[in-house]
């Protein structure tokens, strides 16, 4: 798993993660007689890239790891009253909350991790993110889509009845962003889940 350079870099065809040609932005002091000195090479998401497993080319920002964020809203008896939250912010895996809109964490909650896919099992790598991504929501409960139809949904909520804390009654609704998906690969993941209902 990258976790410097090219974290959360992934060929959107074959899903290799460990080395990409990637086009640099780099200026250069030329004279006549050749190449001076240049500047730190850069790159960013409109560069070309492709993968040196499999040839695929493409822009930096289509070879993204699909993952989801996740944040949270939670709601006390006294909250209610008002009609306000009692806490938001960004959830991690763990039950770690950390609160404010400001807090999103580095990583995502839930990353896509191509080194689990079996080959055999799926017709082709956007077939296993979609399976992953469906059976992800599900077992999590975010069955509630943010908006109907769901074709165009950018993130699924749980019911939001899952109670943190007994005593103040508060309890916790949880989204679950889509990140690093193709609009196309998002759309299916949506049909899926519209067949769960
Ligand atoms: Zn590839």
């Amino acid at each position: 798993m990258n976790t410097n350079c090219l974290q959360g870099v992934m060929c959107p065809q074959c899903g290799y993660t460990e080395s990409f040609s990637i086009m640099l932005d780099c200026a250069g002091v030329v004279t006549d007689d050749g190449l001076a000195e240049t500047t730190h090479p850069t790159w960013d998401n409109s560069s070309r890239i492709t993968c040196e497993g499999c040839e695929h080319d493409g822009r930096v920002g289509e070879f993204r790891q699909p993952a989801f964020y996740v944040t949270f809203e939670t709601v006390t008896e006294a909250s209610a009253e008002t009609g306000e939250h009692a806490r938001s912010g960004w959830w991690e895996p763990g039950g770690w909350l950390l609160e404010g809109a400001d807090n999103k964490p580095p990583e995502p909650a839930y990353l896509f991790d191509p080194g689990d896919v079996d080959d055999d099992d799926h017709e082709d790598l956007d077939e296993a993110i979609a399976e992953w991504a469906v059976a992800l929501l599900k077992r999590e409960g975010a069955m509630h889509p943010n908006c109907e139809p769901s074709d165009d949904a950018t993130w699924w909520g749980t019911e939001g009845n899952e109670v943190l804390d007994f005593a103040s009654g508060e309890t916790i609704r949880k989204s679950f962003h889509f990140h690093g998906f193709s609009d196309q690969l998002r759309r299916r993941v949506n049909a899926r889940m519209a067949k769960e209902d």
